[in-house]
């Protein structure tokens, strides 16, 4: 018996430093110039668990400090900040949290309480449902939230921050650089594939096209889109994602109206008429709108 347990003593100990031994994947971040005073940390997509570093980070340098939407899955802090010194020496002051999610907000406490955070109430609300965010954590919540729109700066510096429904969540902020012309969408847009729609924390495949229909009507003057997690986009892609998922929805309902499966709906769906566009996530988005208009 004491030798079985000594056997396995040394097997652990021998397991464990095997595990010590093996180099962890660096963690590398792409930094992409949009402006002389905005920068994107880019994004793989989530498929990769060893690379996957979390959503595209803007990064806004403006007189005050510099202002970073998202700051990636927790663990990847320091690679972030490396980066952004990389190209400002200015402190980080204020982080926007498009929404709840931890490849989105993994790094508030890795920035401290110093930093003002800023999201949406709702999803101020979601967060606080998130181990990280509980007790101690709590600290590193949104300190400053908002319900339908707000301007963070003024002049060159501003940022404008909307809200306009359900979708990916219940409380994703769409965020404006106006004087640059440029739009991050969190994962409102986040990849040419079906959306995700997160319905434990409020989001709604069915409101989804809708909700996208509102923030191009109101969000104008933009050339560039920053996606939640594929390379740079325009306004144009924005405009046809918009189309995708409302076809994506009247298609499932339709479908699930004729009493079709998911998977049926799914194979007559034509994504063909989507150049570039995955089909890796459109049965989850069906079976989400036939989830949600079953109730
Ligand atoms: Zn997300």
């Amino acid at each position: 018996m004491k030798r079985i347990v000594l056997l396995g003593t040394l097997m652990a100990a021998a397991a464990a430093s095997m595990a010590a031994q093996a180099p962890a994947a660096p963690k590398v971040i792409d930094i992409v110039k949009l402006k002389d005073n905005l920068y994107v940390l880019t994004s793989s997509t989530p498929g990769n668990a060893a690379t996957f570093s979390g959503g595209n980070v803007a990064v806004f340098i403006t007189d005050g400090g510099v202002t970073l939407v998202d700051d990636k899955l927790a663990g990847w802090g320091q690679a972030v900040l490396d980066k952004v010194k990389s190209v400002s020496s200015k402190p980080i002051t204020t982080i926007i949290n498009t929404h709840t999610h931890g490849d989105h907000t993994g790094n508030n406490g890795f920035f401290g309480a110093g930093v003002e955070i800023v999201a949406q109430e709702n999803t101020k609300t979601n967060m606080q449902k998130m181990d990280p965010f509980k007790g101690e954590g709590a600290k590193f919540l949104p300190g400053k939230t908002y319900k339908d729109k707000m301007s963070l700066g003024s002049g060159k510096d501003r940022i404008d921050l909307y809200y306009f429904g359900n979708g990916h969540t219940s409380g994703d902020t769409f965020v404006v650089f106006p004087a640059l012309r440029v739009l991050h969408t969190g994962d409102m847009f986040a990849w040419k594939d079906g959306p995700l729609c997160d319905r434990g924390n409020g989001g709604s495949c069915v409101d989804f096209p809708r909700t996208l229909e509102k923030a191009i009507a109101a969000i104008k003057n933009v050339d560039t889109v920053i996606p939640g997690h594929s390379p740079m986009q325009t306004p144009k892609d924005l405009q046809e994602y918009q189309r995708f998922t409302a076809d994506l929805l009247s298609h499932a309902t339709s479908a699930m109206k004729a009493s079709q499966s998911v998977d049926d709906a799914v194979a007559s769906f034509k994504i063909d008429k989507y150049p570039g566009y995955k089909n890796e996530r459109v049965k989850a988005a069906m079976q989400a709108v036939y989830d949600e208009l079953k109730k």
